[in-house]
């Protein structure tokens, strides 16, 4: 990374916020900033691949909101760009609560979507999703595009979002992360039932960004 900052490549290092490491985030973070980066993606934990084997990698929702409320401050203080990249339920985080920290929301414009491709052609919505919505070089992108599947993500009919203002926004939270638990783009993020959360409950729209 010193490298690449000595010779003026733009560095944007991710720390994955764990139960292992919640509490070296903020050190973590200005040790980097010390180095001369000034764009830094923190990611909550999102359970899916290997780490389907390793269930207590997840922090507590307190533990979590805290962290994010550090980068906050640090944000507010410091010349720096905080992103929080993996979508995360407005029930866990409220991007409100943390004004200074940009928050990643999941489009329904495929074309915005971080569509991940493997060697063998096959093609993925994002990158946490483990279906292959169709193959490049078997089909044309607009083909791969009118697959019924695509429609399955732009519907929010959710039990537990039920009368939240928040989900044209929310979405519910990662719903890639339910394709990777074995559930269906029915359910919520699963983080949600990991870490015990609520439903938000607002009284005016105000509430939300
Ligand atoms: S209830 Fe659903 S839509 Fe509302 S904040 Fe929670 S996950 Fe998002
Ligand atoms: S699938 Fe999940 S991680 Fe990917 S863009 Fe959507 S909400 Fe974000």
């Amino acid at each position: 990374m010193r490298f690449m900052i000595e010779n003026d490549v733009p560095v944007t290092p991710v720390i994955v916020i764990t139960s292992l490491n919640y509490e070296d985030v903020i050190a973590t973070v200005r040790f980097f900033h010390q180095q001369g980066i000034n764009q830094i993606m923190v990611n909550r934990y999102n359970m899916g691949g290997e780490g389907l084997n390793h269930r207590y990698l997840p922090t507590t929702a307190s533990q979590l909101r805290d962290v994010f409320k550090q980068l906050d401050n640090y944000a507010e203080k410091h010349t720096i760009n905080i992103y929080s990249g993996v979508c995360t339920p407005y029930c866990l985080l409220n991007p409100v609560d943390y004004p200074h920290i940009r928050f990643g929301a999941c489009s329904n414009d495929v074309y915005k979507r971080p569509l991940t491709f493997d060697l063998d052609g096959n093609l993925r919505l994002c990158n946490h999703s483990p279906v292959a919505v169709g193959n490049i070089f078997k089909q044309s992108l607009s083909e791969i595009f009118t697959n019924p599947y695509l429609a399955e993500w732009e519907d929010l009919n959710m039990a537990f979002c039920k009368n939240c203002l928040c989900l044209a926004k929310c979405k519910g939270g990662c719903r890639a992360a339910s394709e990777q638990m074995d559930y269906s783009l029915k359910n919520e993020d699963p983080i949600i039932r990991t870490l015990n959360i609520s439903p938000l409950k607002y009284s005016n729209e105000k509430s939300i960004v």
